[in-house]
């Protein structure tokens, strides 16, 4: 039983009509010089080109246009970084404001520790909005 199926029943044969012409016609005969020992280019260099050449994804993604913030709360919008519809954690930090009425108040005479006080009030700070993802810094918002 195996003998018979281990006997090539179709023997298989290749045509190639002509292999020659898978070379190159202007491929320089090695050997005859005997000098010149550099790799010939192989016949299947075309296929390394194909592989180089690496299909560059370059997906034209339309810009989100950050639009809608122009407060110091926290605000609903679309992320640009992870794309994702949110809403904004806002930390707050001195901004111009902050040190303008430090400075105003302390040249009005306030300069025993009421000049200070505007850096502690939220109002006169700005605003940084993040998005609570992936804490993608979207939006500052500034008072001055
Ligand atoms: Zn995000």
């Amino acid at each position: 039983m195996s003998a018979e199926k281990q006997r090539p029943q179709v023997p298989m044969v290749m045509y190639e009509p002509h292999p020659e012409r898978y070379r190159e016609p202007s491929a320089p005969e090695l050997g005859q010089d005997g000098g010149y020992e550099y790799p010939s280019p192989p016949p299947y260099s075309y296929r390394e080109t194909t592989i180089v050449e690496e299909p560059v994804y370059l997906v034209p993604q339309p810009p989100i246009i950050v639009a809608g913030i122009f407060s110091s709360k926290p605000t609903s919008t679309i992320c640009p970084s992870c794309r994702q519809h949110i809403t904004t954690q806002v930390t707050y930090r001195l901004g111009k404001l902050s040190y303008l009425l430090c400075t105003s108040l302390c040249m009005v005479g306030c300069c025993f520790g009421c000049c200070f006080v505007p850096l502690f009030i939220k109002i006169f700070k700005d605003a940084d909005h993040y998005c609570p993802y992936c804490q993608f810094h979207i939006y500052r918002y500034k008072r001055l």
